[in-house]
């Protein structure tokens, strides 16, 4: 493997650990405010130890923006949301708001904020705690102590490519086109992004396209390589077709580290990924934008990969891991506080490890805890090691 060069964070200027860092909290709907409340927990222990100093802004987004101001988010909710270090966001949705027009349903929420603040990668890491490596649909040896992350481009390719469209052929037939579109930046943008990603971690990146059937996927990977020959051939490249991709996930997931790939692959891949470490409960992402030239800053977003679970929703029995996980992923690639990361991490290992469940990761011989005793034992066990 190549070696690790001098920069090796993927993000922004080095703060000095108490910078004040703008965070913008949109909790949503459903078990959303729930987990956001484990969220707020461990953003006030930041503050009091003064490891960093977090200001902290709410607002409405999906069906709870909607009873408010009759639209999944507010303009004065996306103007603070552009102006913060980070948003965290909960969850949208939820059977209250099914009839809603189409363009105001809560979903309609996150879908501006991607866009508007153009979030162009979307980072899944699949991780796979030693204590929960039996919930995995793979055998344990397959996937204990998994740790890859899948890189997707998020804002363009056939879901948003023109035209799309079905039309009527006037003969009993109708025509259906979408469009996988690609121009050589978007490739090159989110190839930089997974290069660096990989000098934070294992050094490694997997593209991944189907250039034997599609010309965007010989482009793609064209691009890829010249980019990869632009200051980061100290990054070990490798390129796999899609398919084969999918294939080698389920058969041996620990050969990657850095997947990257369109949209629409990312989508299938992500998901695959997603199901070899078990539950929905668990699993964080980060959507990330263009840089700011002058800090380095990203526009960020982080969330659950999880929806607002109606059925558990106001019970307290949400697990508020993928959560808590998607605001460790915040301190890493927004606040350049990796070694919190890591250690918000060891201390979500650590309450799996002393057999705290909640219902959705449940097993024989477990204690079954709800969503405010899961967070504070995190808390606790980070406290324990800080
Ligand atoms: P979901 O993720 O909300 O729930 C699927 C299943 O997983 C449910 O049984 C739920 O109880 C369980 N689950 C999910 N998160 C959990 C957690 N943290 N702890 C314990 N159990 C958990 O998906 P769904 O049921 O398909 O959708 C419900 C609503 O959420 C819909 O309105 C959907 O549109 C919306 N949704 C929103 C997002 C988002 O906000 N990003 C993502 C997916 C779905």
């Amino acid at each position: 493997m190549a070696t690790m060069p001098a920069r090796a964070n993927l993000s922004i200027k080095k703060d000095s650990s108490m910078a004040s860092h703008k965070l913008f909290l949109l909790p949503g709907d459903g078990i959303g405010p729930e987990v956001m409340g484990e969220v707020k927990k461990l953003i006030a222990w930041f503050n009091a130890r003064g490891i960093a100093s977090f200001e902290v802004e709410e607002g409405l987004v999906g069906g709870a923006a909607y009873d408010a101001h009759g639209e999944a988010i507010s303009d004065a909710d996306m103007d603070r949301a552009q102006a913060s270090d980070a948003v965290i966001f909960g969850a949208v949705g939820g059977p209250k708001w099914d009839g809603v027009p189409y363009d105001k349903r809560p979903e309609a929420g996150l879908l501006r904020l991607r866009k508007d603040m153009v979030l162009y990668a979307n980072l899944r890491p699949a991780i796979v705690y030693p204590a929960l490596a039996d919930a995995s649909s793979l055998k344990r040896e397959l996937v204990e102590g998994l740790d890859i992350l899948i890189l997707r481009e998020l804002t363009g390719g056939v879901y948003f490519g023109q035209p799309k469209e079905i039309t009527d052929l006037g003969n009993g037939q109708k025509r259906a086109v979408d469009t996988q579109v690609y121009d050589s930046y978007e490739i090159d943008r989110i190839a930089r992004v997974a290069f660096e990603l990989a000098r934070t971690r294992r050094n490694q990146v997997c593209s991944m396209e189907k250039h034997n059937v599609m010309k965007s996927g010989v482009l793609w990977k064209e691009v890829v390589i010249e980019t990869h020959k632009k200051g980061f051939e100290d990054v070990e490249l490798s390129h796999m077709l899609a398919d084969a991709g999918g294939m080698q996930l389920v058969r041996n997931p620990k050969q990657f580290d850095v997947i990257v790939t369109d949209n629409l692959f990312g989508d299938i891949l992500s998901d695959v990924a997603a199901m070899l470490t078990g539950s929905l409960g668990m699993l964080p992402s980060a959507s990330l934008g263009a840089a700011d030239e002058k800090t380095g800053r990203r526009k960020a977003l982080y969330e659950p990969v999880h929806g607002s679970a109606p059925d558990i929703a106001g019970k307290g029995l949400a697990n508020p891991i993928a959560m808590i996980a998607s605001f460790a992923m915040a301190l890493k690639y927004s606040f350049a506080l990796g070694n919190w990361a890591d250690k918000v991490d060891t201390a979500i290992a650590a309450t799996l490890a002393k057999n705290l469940r909640t219902g959705d990761i449940m097993q024989p011989g477990m204690t079954q805890v709800g969503t405010g005793e899961m967070g504070d034992a995190v808390i606790a066990e980070l406290e324990a090691a800080a």
